[in-house]
């Protein structure tokens, strides 16, 4: 099979064939339809994940087709169209006993525990946890973005975040998975404030439903623009992005009793990040991860996107082939982004 590889961190990939990938006796191998580019792919590619051994193939937002099965997988057949949240779980830890497969103790990741989707087939561990059913209705590059940003952002502003109807939700970053936000908590009913320091990505996010936006290449202090905005700081607020900055400008535009949800990762040579506790002690605020979405919990978000009340479809701008990936992925480095490029390997 083709295959997006590369051999040292932060060094340009190259696209050649590689041996196709065979299914674990609990795993499928699946052709890949289509598969999303995300910031943490440029994270791998960078070095920022300790879980990725080289040479690698990157990608982990994926839809496609269930290729061959292995021997103990019994609820999935050839055929079948699928997708997979980009944690797949083991099944059969603690967490997963008690329905958290998004934060398993045994889960792998294809394209960091993994060779990846950035390629025309994927192995896929643990098929009967994991695999999620693509509808008909629903193109193979939509589904691709549910995998990661839009199941990420669906979590992360509905389950963590509780976004409730009336309620002020900013978003810090809007590339993929801050636009997803966006639209998510517009579709709750909360009023939203995007922020992003490209004019690009916050008229997306106006289209997508943000009630008001800060461009933060022109505001100093984009926490107290929010505050300005919304008569006090957002009840909830995402840092979509992942970085020192967004992170404290999150936690610094809530009011009192607020929520952080930290959605955007954050690598760090030093190993932590700091955060403005002071504030979160006199305001009593709740900071909360979100780590992707098990595959248990996509039928809600599904039902929505059936009923068009979510439209992932939109945040889909542009659709490149698996030759275009080695310069699309050292682009992503520089911040700020437009919506969400797909890849389909086998155009
Ligand atoms: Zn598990
Ligand atoms: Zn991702």
């Amino acid at each position: 099979m083709r295959a997006v590889v590369f051999e040292r961190y932060g060094e340009p990939a190259e696209v050649r064939e590689v041996a196709d990938p065979t299914p674990a006796e609990h795993g499928v191998v699946v052709r890949v339809e289509a598969t999303g580019l995300c910031r943490s792919d440029w994270h791998g590619w960078m070095g920022h994940d300790p879980d990725i051994t080289l040479p690698h193939v990157p990608g982990h937002e994926l839809a496609g087709v269930v290729e061959a099965v292995g021997a103990r997988v019994t609820g999935w057949r050839s055929g079948d169209r699928v997708t997979v949240p980009f944690v797949c779980a083991c099944g059969s830890c603690p967490s997963c006993a008690a329905g958290d497969q998004q934060v398993c103790e045994r889960q792998t990741q294809p394209g960091f525990t993994h060779w990846g989707s950035f390629a025309q087939y994927v192995a896929l561990d643990h098929a009967d946890v994991n695999l999620v059913a693509v509808p008909d209705a629903l193109s193979f590059a939509t589904a691709a973005s549910l995998g990661c940003r839009f199941a990420t952002a669906f979590r992360a502003v509905v389950a963590q975040g509780r976004a409730a109807a009336g309620e002020w939700v900013a978003v810090h970053g809007c590339g993929g998975v801050g636009l997803s936000a966006v639209m998510i908590a517009a579709a709750s009913g909360a009023r939203v404030v995007a922020v992003d320091v490209s004019p690009g990505a916050l008229d997306l996010a106006r289209k997508f439903g943000a009630a008001e936006c800060v461009d933060a290449s022109r505001v100093g202090d984009t926490a107290e623009a929010v505050r300005e905005l919304t008569g006090g700081g957002a009840h909830l607020s995402l840092d979509a992005l992942g970085s020192p900055v967004t992170c404290a400008a999150s936690v610094n535009g809530l009011r009192r009793r607020g929520r952080h949800v930290q959605v955007g990762l954050l690598p760090s040579p030093t190993g932590s990040t700091p955060v403005p506790m002071a504030r979160v002690i006199g305001l009593e605020l709740e900071l909360l991860g979100s780590h992707g979405m098990a595959a248990h919990a996509y039928p809600e978000m599904l039902e929505l996107v059936r009923a068009g009340v979510l439209r992932p479809d939109l945040l889909v701008t542009s659709t490149i082939p698996l030759d275009a990936v080695p310069a699309a992925l050292a682009g992503m480095g520089t911040a700020g982004g437009s919506g969400v490029t797909v890849i389909e390997p086998w155009s």
